[in-house]
């Protein structure tokens, strides 16, 4: 799977990357050296039904492999849904674009 990165369009990044990085912790492009991210709205709807769906299964009282299945069930989706979000230019906020794009 390749990412293109939104300043360069070339490959920037791996899946290792892309699955643990959030709106939070830019990544440096690999190719062009310039910071991409997530946007947080993608981001949070990721993450609200994730901890809702955690929140469920605290309520179920699953135990061993119902709670490990479900658990990876639930992971497997997260990761999933984080690799599928676009990636947008760090630096600035969303908006008209505007603003300098000087990295
Ligand atoms: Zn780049």
């Amino acid at each position: 799977m390749i990412y293109r990165c939104p300043h360069c369009g070339q490959d920037c990044l791996s899946i290792a990357q892309k699955l643990f990085m959030s709106p939070a912790n830019p990544v440096s492009c690999r190719n062009c050296g310039r910071s991409v991210t997530l946007r947080w709205s993608h981001y949070l709807l990721v993450i609200v039904p994730a901890v809702i769906a955690l929140a469920l299964i605290g309520r179920f009282g699953f135990e061993g492999y119902q709670l490990l299945a479900a658990g990876g069930a639930l992971l497997a989706a997260v990761g999933l849904a984080q690799l599928l979000l676009p990636l947008v230019k760090a630096g600035f906020r969303s908006g008209t674009g505007s603003g300098r794009d000087d990295g």
